[in-house]
């Protein structure tokens, strides 16, 4: 019987999505015996402030790389142009060509009802390279995988859409709270990030924003920290729960009866 291959492979749109989006769990994977791959789509080369884009870029994935590294990661990253991100035919490829590379079981990837344009063009892009991603004619010199991997998203800031509207309730949460430290030691490995925050946001909590949805987060769960998580179980893809059951402990179905009235409030609050 073909089993899904123990990699994760997250793509996500800029350098320090996955960490503030789903590292703790990647942790987790990881400790049960899972390769963890980090691509970014983007090179994060708009996130500058002292230096012009190409150099941006260039320190952006050296900080991405070093934040891999604390998992014992593969990094890859697509080279795209940062706030410009398109789909097309090369770019879904492309991510083919890298889901059969790492040959990954699980791909964890935004919601396409993200907030932002380029988490949506990136959940748009992996979910139509991942489908067809065990077909032979697709033009790639790799070799197709054996089954189409799990498809998982993780959330958008907020828990809001791109209008600032509801999305549904998450799938399932897994319980990050011994491994939140880990999560801030890879967002740290972005120091450029920081002035950029400063800038954009008025940021000076670097960690704040993360710290703050992985609380929310948690109470809707029913503890300290929380990741959240949708499982696409649409036609093009397996059901099979495997992330929830290997990380059976951590993971959480559905908001829990005795915090909904608190996930309630943290709705109406944000
Ligand atoms: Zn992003």
């Amino acid at each position: 019987m073909k089993e899904f291959n123990k990699t994760v492979l997250t793509i996500q749109a800029h350098p320090d999505d996955t960490e503030i989006f789903c590292s703790g769990t990647l942790s987790l994977l990881r400790e049960r015996g899972f390769k963890i791959v980090i691509a970014t789509m983007t090179n994060g080369g708009m996130g500058g402030v002292a230096e012009d884009e190409k150099r941006t870029a260039a320190t952006r994935k050296k900080e991405a790389s070093r934040a891999a590294e604390i998992l014992d990661a593969e990094y890859y990253c697509l080279d795209e142009r940062d706030g410009y991100l398109f789909d097309n035919s090369e770019i879904r490829i492309k991510v083919t060509s890298l889901i059969r590379r790492v040959n990954a079981g699980i791909i964890i990837t935004h919601l396409p009802f993200d907030y932002h344009p380029d988490h949506r063009a990136t959940s748009t892009i992996v979910e139509a390279a991942a489908i067809v991603s065990t077909l032979p004619n697709i033009p790639s010199k790799e070799k197709p995988t054996d089954l189409t991997p799990l498809l998982y998203y993780s959330a958008p800031f907020g828990f809001r859409n791109n209008m600032g509207g509801k999305i549904p309730d998450p799938d399932f949460f897994i319980d990050v709270t011994t491994k939140f430290n880990i999560k801030k030691e890879m967002l740290g490995c972005h120091e450029s990030q920081k002035a950029v925050m400063e800038l954009m946001f008025n940021i000076t909590d670097f960690f704040g924003d993360m710290r703050e949805t992985d609380l929310k987060t948690g109470k809707m769960a029913g503890v300290k920290y929380a990741e959240a998580y949708w499982q696409n179980k649409g036609a093009g893809f397996y059901p099979e729960p495997l992330i929830q059951e290997k990380l059976k402990g951590f993971s959480l179905s559905g908001l829990r009866p005795c915090s909904a009235m608190q996930a309630k409030e943290i709705k109406n609050e944000s």
